[in-house]
Order: C-alpha cells, then structure tokens, then sequence
C-alpha cells in the first residue's frame, strides 16, 4: 500500500537534501516506465498527470491504472495533479485519485494568482491533501510547449514569494528562477541566489519546472537551495520518440507494437539515471517508515425508511449520489438495497472519502447538510452509520517482482 502522503513526503526530500522527480505521465509506457525505474532505484516517486496534456488520454479512464500501478509498488508513490487550471479541475483530479494538486495561475497577477490559489488550498486542505502553488511564470520555448505556455520568463521575486505563501498557505512552491518548459536554445542560466534568498525565507519544499536540459551540477546546486522536487516530462517525450524512430528506422516493424517496442525500458532508463543523481535514489525504506501513508476513509450508513414507497427511495438515493458525489473529497456514493427481502436493514449507502480529514468537511459541507435535513432524514427511520479505515492484509497478492523487472514484453 505504498501511496504516501505527498507532503510528508517532500518534508522528508526538503530535510534530507534530496529532490523526488515528477514525471508526467502520457501513456502506460510512461506509467510502467517510471515505476520501473523506481522500483530499480528504491526511489520515493511522484506520478504526474498534467492538465495541458488531457488531450493525448482520458484522465478518468488513466487513473485507476496510476492507482493500481501505486498501489502495488512496493515503493512510496503520490499521484499529482500538474498545472491544474481552476479549482473545478483540482477538486475532480481528488475525486478520481490524485493525493497533491498544483494550481498554476502563475499567468495571472499577482492578487488574481492569490485568490485562485487560496480557493484550491481550501478546498484541498479540508480533503487533507497538499498544494503546489506557482509564482513567478515559466514559459515554454519549443514547440507544443511554446503554445501550452506562452509569453516571456518572469523570476519570482522574494516579497511576492512570502506574501502569497502567507496568504494562501501552500505547501510547495514552484519557482522561476531561469528554467523554461521544453527545450531550451543554448545553456539555462540560473539565479541562484534568487533561490537561496526564497528558500531561507519561506523554509518550505520548492519546485522546478522545466528540468530537462540542466546540467548534473545546475540540478546539485537546486537542490542545495531547498527543491525538493523536479518536474520532468520534456526528456522522457524525447528518448519515447527516438525509440518509436529507431525503430521506424530499422525496419523490423511498421506495426503499432512494433513501433513502441522498447519505448518503455527508454523511458524507464532516463527515469532511473535522475533518481540516482537528484538523490532520491535508496531512499524508500527510510519515506515508507516516516512517512504516513495515504489511507482512504469509508462511511456507510444502513438503515430503514418507513412509509415511503421504493420510487421516492429510489430518487433520493439518485440526488444523494449525485449531491454527495460532488463534495470535495467524496471519491464515490454507492447505493444499496438488501439483497434478502426479510433482512432487519434495508438500505445502505458507501461514502468513499478521499481521506479521513474529509469526514468533518464532508459533515460540515452545506450540500450535505441540505440533502440530510431535506431529504434523508425525514425519510431514513432507524439507522445505523460508521467511518471506517480500510484494513488491508498483508497476505493480499502482490507480485513485486513483475513490476521490478518491467520487461515482460
Ligand atoms: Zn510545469
């Protein structure tokens, strides 16, 4: 059960003088690739799916693989949101499985930027979940990355860095200091007294974007300077293309297979080769005891309804799922009827929370307070309801060794 809390997890990076890479996954190749390498690596490791790349797969459809891939690491693993634009978008990533949320509304003003962010770390906080805020703006230079983000580098400036870390409590902060999204044309120069002023005022983990393409020692000195985590997807992209050509260009295969052999050992190999040089490397062991790990919290209530009949049962529990289903941190309202007609509870509901912070959020949460006093409990008689962790036995089957080897092609 490897997923960790996100934000221990950084602490943990940020106090040890190590970086975790999150690497933006497109496909299932970048999935197993990237565990892959982990596992190789013993590295702690962020699964990153950002909201600019939604286009090349259908977030909902990807997300129980990057759970059940997470899930059966035997690795500490957290599944984050990248560049999500708007609160809506931070609170769905939550619902489908996401356990850290950036808000990048870096290409705003700055109190635009603050008012954004603040709403998302609400909204977060109260699922129990971390936020990566971004201040300071890093354009892209090449290509799709030029397009995605447009417009010219702005350095965050440290007056602004404490201002918004104050007023909007975030957890992390991605920070311009000279990096671009993409390729970039000759060498980056960093400031990096920019980064050390910022990281002796704020104290918290930061962020780089726009990693590929930094030299070992430019990653070192970042990482000297209090970031404790790196973005990085460009590099990957890069060696996923040059297998899918190399094979193009051997001609062993024009089929689809054919084409993508090898593609995820390529990634996996670029992965592995930055874990090992930004630290993280040999450190799993050490996050999976210190770190607490990201348990979902379950709500059921069973109970009995008394002179209603089944239809207007049936269209309260349609409105519950659908009400209860939106509140922040609310993975999934099931409803149920007894299968035995004679059993002493007739209906259930299963309320899956993200996390157990969400039990108060959720209670507190005036949807759920409307929908409980309007139509559930003039309905619902006599009930019975419970919060629940999940207890997870260590004999569940789970075959390590598959995923180490991620050769099976
Ligand atoms: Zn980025």
């Amino acid at each position: 059960m490897p997923l960790v809390n996100m934000k221990d997890m950084l602490q943990h990076a940020y106090d040890h003088g190590y970086a975790v890479g999150a690497f933006d996954l497109v496909s299932l190749d970048f999935l197993e690739g990237i565990l892959a390498a982990a596992e190789r690596a013993r590295a702690p490791v962020i699964l990153s799916l950002a909201e600019s790349h939604y286009e090349y797969f259908d977030f909902e459809l990807m997300m129980p693989a990057v759970e059940a891939a997470a899930k059966r690491a035997s690795v500490p693993v957290a599944i984050h949101l990248d560049h999500g634009a708007s609160l809506e978008s931070a609170v769905r990533a939550i619902k489908f499985g996401c356990n850290g949320v950036m808000v990048d509304a870096s290409h705003t003003n700055f109190g635009e930027n603050t008012r954004i962010t603040k709403s998302v770390v609400e909204a977060a906080h109260a699922c129990g979940m971390p936020v990566e805020g971004e201040l300071g703006y890093v354009p892209g230079v090449e290509g799709e990355d030029a397009e995605r983000h447009p417009g010219e580098v702005a350095y965050t400036t440290l007056a602004e860095a404490r201002a918004y870390v104050e007023r909007t409590r975030v957890d992390f902060l991605a920070v311009s200091i000279g990096t671009v999204h993409g390729h970039m044309k000759g060498k980056p120069k960093l400031d990096y007294q920019r980064l050390k002023q910022i990281n002796e005022a704020l104290a918290i983990p930061l962020v780089i974007h726009g990693g590929t393409g930094l030299s070992d020692d430019q990653f070192r000195r970042l990482i000297t300077n209090g970031v404790a985590k790196i973005n990085y997807y460009t590099a990957l992209a890069d060696v996923a293309g040059a297998s899918v050509r190399a094979n193009a260009k051997a001609n062993r295969s024009n089929s689809y297979t054919g084409l993508m052999k090898n593609v995820r050992e390529a990634i996996s190999a670029e992965v592995e080769c930055r874990m090992r040089l930004w630290g993280s490397a040999g450190r799993a062991a050490e996050v999976l005891t210190r770190c607490r790990p990201w348990m979902p919290v379950e709500h059921l209530i069973i109970y009995n309804v008394e002179g209603v009949d089944e239809t207007r049962v049936e269209m309260m529990m349609a409105e519950g799922r659908r009400v209860l289903g939106a509140i922040p941190g609310v993975r999934e309202v099931v409803t149920g009827k007894a299968v035995q007609e004679n059993a002493k509870y007739r209906y259930t509901w299963l309320v899956r929370f993200c996390h157990p912070a969400v039990i108060d959020s959720y209670h507190e949460h005036p949807d759920h307070v409307a929908f409980a006093d309007k139509m559930f409990r003039p309905l619902a008689g006599e009930r019975i309801s419970i919060d629940f962790n999940i207890v997870e036995t260590v004999f569940s089957v789970q075959n390590h060794h598959n995923i180490a080897g991620g050769e099976r092609r």
